[in-house]
């Protein structure tokens, strides 16, 4: 019996040697092969006559019956060609194979197939060579889909295809994650019918009903997992934190400036929280740029006053040091510890950090992930702070809320999520919004431009840095990666849309050509591939000035501060989010310098454009984030596997595809019941829930270190 659980080598023809290739791209049982979903579709669906085929002179899919028995004949250079001729109602070509003799017998005399591959007129006649075909018996229609695997290990489209095609016919049957009354209350298909589906949809209306399944399965079990940890913490006795008004203003004359109306607003509501005498969870939420570092240090400092220790987790190291650079001489000017803790941090200076915290000699530290290790203990932890918290899954926030008793917890946000979705998202959680940037704040003024314009922008780019300014350019992706067959055709994703093919911009090679092209400008390139101690001297030469331009992927998405910066390029625009483009834009406009965001794309996509276009138009982050959830669904508030591959964050594999709120709100809805009836999901029918929810909390906890 085959089952999600049983290894691939259940499967018939995976050996051991297949399997090794499987387990280099993580499939080691049949539930890992099936959840690795198709990247795009080639629509197979668009059947083309021969005549029309002829014109288009590209890839597409064409009906045709056999019309002549297969023959096979050795060529001079030791090559076999197999050729017969096949028809339909527009005309007739010839079929070539080459070196596959088997391949005659796989096609009968009148049979009818569905080609797929390139006609082409030589010889004076039309011919296929080397197409892809499936019979067509009539009994059974064909999928309009034929799913393009994400590939890897030496695993080629083909075999792919066929070992998927394999598990999902010896599959015996699927235990549904999603409880029966729920699947039926919200018409959900169930898990193996879903399976069948997002590998073999029939049709983009059964696609999409499988694609509302996973993006509610994984939402659900989101949910689940906010629900299950929101328990824990709500309505506890916290540490009292007061501090005189004296004392606060110490803090805030220490300051290179006077906090904002918004900024005071939010401070206060952080203070009252803190002497509450309960535990905070409070969400700051406020654009780029808005101001939210000073308002932890803030807070922070209200804490290590009274005697106790705080700590805050950035995502990235880039961030963290970053933090730790601005606020260590504030701090230290006024008689606070502070202590950094990265990963790539040698183990003696991490032991170091550990020992110190243990002891009480540091008031404050600032870090990564490498916060949640084991050996990081405080000796008198009150506050517990995350930045850009959407980059951490629920389990990261829980397990900085665990280095001691009833905690504060502050967790910021640049993501300006509709009021809408933070109730849904954040629930557990007070808000806290900061509605105003910081006085004389320069808007950026952004353009959509195209490829014709590649000079005049290469001028602008040399110009910025000939003046002293620094740029960043921004990629959607690294560097050239031949794992991909193209296969021609039109790609479709599981979201319905159409990918584009134009090339992309790839960082390493973008970085050098501009390096050729502008001999005189120093040009560095940061990615998430390269090894930490790469990408932080990168910044650092960057941060000082020793690197003008900065061609980097999207690792430089959140947070960074470097005043001096006045251009943003966007390679590829189109490829981004809107609220990721915003976030990417924040970038530029920190200093006194007029700044400039430009968008290079060459899409002719509607909605590419508008997305576009309505970053042109605005800076006010909370504007854009509401057209965004109008226009793209909350699903872009989830950041996606793409996007959050670099810097190893949690990830949702489908939810970004969600384009429905109301599925959304249900999602939690649902959640939220089922936990309030079994918090420890312990009845029967929750069993395969727990397992679920289990696996999915692992996924965002594995990227611990
Ligand atoms: P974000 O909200 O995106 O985290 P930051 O905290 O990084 O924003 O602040 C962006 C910049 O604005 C920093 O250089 C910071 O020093 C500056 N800043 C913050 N508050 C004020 C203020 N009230 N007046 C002037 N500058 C400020
Ligand atoms: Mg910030």
């Amino acid at each position: 019996m085959v089952t999600m659980k049983s290894p691939v080598t259940s499967l018939a023809g995976i050996g051991p040697k297949k399997a090794e290739m499987f387990a280099k791209i993580g499939v080691h049982t049949v539930g890992e092969l099936l959840r690795r979903f198709p990247r795009a579709y080639q629509n197979r669906g668009d059947i083309r006559t021969l005549a029309e085929a002829g014109m288009t002179g590209d890839y597409c899919a064409m009906m045709l019956t056999v019309g002549t028995r297969p023959s096979t004949a050795l060529l001079k250079n030791r090559m076999t060609l197999t050729k017969f001729s096949a028809f339909d109602d527009t005309g007739k070509c010839e079929v070539v194979f080459f070196n596959q003799n088997y391949i005659k017998d796989a096609f009968a005399l009148g049979a009818t197939y569905r080609f797929w591959g390139k006609l082409i007129y030589q010889k004076n006649k039309w011919s296929l060579t080397a197409p892809q075909f499936e019979p067509f018996t009539g009994a059974r229609p064909l999928p309009d889909y034929v799913p393009v695997y994400p590939l890897g290990g030496g695993i080629g489209q083909k075999m792919m295809r066929a070992t998927v095609g394999i598990a999902l016919a010896s599959l015996d049957e699927v235990q549904d994650v999603i409880p029966e009354v729920i699947r039926k209350k919200y018409n959900l298909l169930s898990l193996q019918d879903a399976l069948y589906t997002v590998h073999s949809p029939m049709n983009p209306e059964r696609l999409a009903e499988a694609k509302r399944y996973f993006v509610f399965e994984e939402l659900f079990l989101f949910a689940l997992s906010v629900a299950r940890s929101q328990k824990e913490c709500t309505g506890e006795k916290g540490i009292l934190l007061t501090l005189s008004d004296a004392d606060m203003n110490a803090f805030l004359s220490a300051l290179p400036f006077t906090l904002t109306d918004a900024q005071s607003r939010v401070l206060s509501e952080i203070r009252k929280d803190l002497a509450s005498g309960f535990a905070m969870h409070r969400l700051v939420s406020g654009d780029v740029g808005s101001g939210k570092t000073v308002i932890a240090a803030a807070a922070a400092y209200i804490a290590v006053k009274s005697g106790y220790q705080a700590a805050m987790m950035a995502p990235t190291e880039i961030l963290a040091r970053q933090h730790y650079n601005d606020l260590a001489p504030l701090f230290s000017s006024l008689g606070i510890r502070v202590g950094l803790l990265v990963g790539n941090m040698t183990p003696a200076k991490k032991r170091k950090v550990h020992e110190d915290a243990a002891r009480g000699e540091l008031d404050f530290v600032i870090g990564t992930h490498a916060l949640l290790t084991e050996s990081m203990q405080f000796r008198a932890p009150a506050l517990m702070i995350t930045d850009e918290q959407h980059r951490f899954g629920v389990k990261q926030r829980a397990a900085l809320a665990e280095k001691g008793e009833n905690l504060h917890v502050l967790v910021m946000s640049a993501t300006p999520i509709p009021r809408t979705l933070a109730l849904v998202l954040y629930g557990d959680l007070d808000i806290s919004t900061i509605n105003q940037l910081p006085p004389k704040r320069q808007k950026v003024s952004t353009f959509l431009v195209d490829e014709s314009y590649r000079a005049r922008l290469n001028g602008f780019i040399k110009k910025q840095a000939d003046e002293g300014r620094q740029v960043y350019i921004v990629c959607p992706a690294i560097e050239d990666t031949a794992d991909d067959e193209d296969e021609g055709g039109q790609l479709v994703t599981m979201g319905g849309e159409v990918i584009d093919k134009k090339p992309l911009r790839r960082a390493v090679e973008y970085a050098k050509e501009l390096s050729l092209a502008m001999p005189t400008v120093s040009v560095g390139c940061l990615h998430g591939k390269m090894p930490a101690q790469e990408k932080d001297r990168v910044m650092a030469a960057f941060e000082e000035g020793r690197i003008s331009v900065l061609v980097s992927t999207t690792v430089i998405e959140v947070g960074v501060n470097i005043p001096n910066a006045t251009l943003m390029v966007i390679e590829n625009a189109d490829r981004f989010g809107l609220s990721q483009l915003h976030q990417l834009r924040g970038r530029v406009g920190r200093g006194a310098y007029k700044s400039w965001c430009i968008l290079v794309s060459d899409s002719e996509n509607e909605d590419s454009l508008r997305r576009m276009r309505a970053l042109c138009e605005t800076n006010d982050g909370y504007r854009i984030a509401e057209f965004d959830l109008a226009q793209r669904g909350p699903g872009d508030f989830f950041a996606s596997e793409e996007s959050n591959r670099q810097s190893g964050e949690f990830k949702f594999r489908v939810a970004s595809l969600c384009d429905d709120t109301e599925l959304l709100s249900s999602a939690f809805a649902e959640a939220t019941r089922v936990i309030s009836q079994d918090p420890e999901l312990l009845a029967e029918e929750n069993k395969p829930l727990k397992e679920a929810c289990d696996a999915f909390a692992f996924a965002g906890k594995n990227t611990l270190s």
